[in-house]
């Protein structure tokens, strides 16, 4: 084991909660899985540290689970947001160091923060955005937002922009853009110089304004 393994628990055995259990414990970190449905706990239970059946929104099974004494909870209850904003709540006046929780909705991830969570993640509108963006243009092949304004894209580099350096495409005046790095085939150039020429197949790994990133995705 790494010395830096970490002991996560993670809440909601659905399909978020259960990718990030399994993904934490293949990572090398110790990890308790909990739901309240024993058929999900039963599925999860080969590839997780332990697996608990139990009601979060209860004070008590969460005490006897010793929740406190975990490095990092994540609640991935989905569906049920009453259930989600009660075991957040209880999680924060047990003392849980750092919480992680999945909202559903803007407001809700307003709550959460209101109620203590350290991070409020946002799974399904994240993956929305990516997906519509890569349906506009398939040269988008990963999009995050940072804020309403700022986001960062992997794009396909348009072929109008293969053979000019990157001084010469002006993206930062045009389009507020700045490319952070380079994807070769299996290179990543990181910062790329201002006199490197894009290729063919390139891709540009862009921080910018979310205005100047539609416009690259509209390029040919
Ligand atoms: P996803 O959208 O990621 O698939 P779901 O909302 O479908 O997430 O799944 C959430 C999981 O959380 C379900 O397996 C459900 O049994 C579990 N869950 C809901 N409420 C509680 C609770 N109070 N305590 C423990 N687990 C819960």
């Amino acid at each position: 084991m790494k010395n830096n393994n970490k002991q996560f628990a993670v809440i909601g055995l659905g399909r978020f909660g259960s990718s990030i259990a399994t993904t934490l414990f293949k990572l090398g970190h110790e990890v308790l899985a909990i739901d309240m449905n024993e058929e999900q706990v039963q599925k999860i239970s080969e590839t997780v540290t332990h697996v608990v059946q139990a009601d979060t929104t209860d004070e008590n099974s969460l005490k006897a689970l010793g929740i406190r004494n975990f490095d990092v909870v994540v609640v991935a209850i989905g569906e049920d947001i009453q259930s989600n904003v009660l075991t957040t709540l209880l999680l924060k006046e047990l003392g849980v160091k750092y919480i992680v929780a999945k909202a559903r909705t803007e407001l809700h991830g307003k709550m959460l923060t209101k109620i203590g969570a350290d991070r409020v993640v946002y799974p399904e509108r994240d993956m929305g955005l990516r997906v519509a963006h890569n349906l506009v243009s398939t040269n988008v092949l990963e999009y995050i937002e940072l804020s309403p304004d700022l986001s960062v894209a992997e794009i396909t580099a348009p072929k109008i922009l293969v053979g000019r350096s990157l001084a010469e495409t002006n993206l930062r005046v045009k389009y507020e853009l700045n490319v952070v790095a380079i994807k070769r085939n299996e290179a990543l150039i990181v910062p790329p110089p201002s006199d490197e020429k894009i290729r063919t197949g390139d891709i540009l790994i862009l921080i910018g304004q979310s205005k100047g990133i539609q416009k690259m995705e509209e390029l040919e």
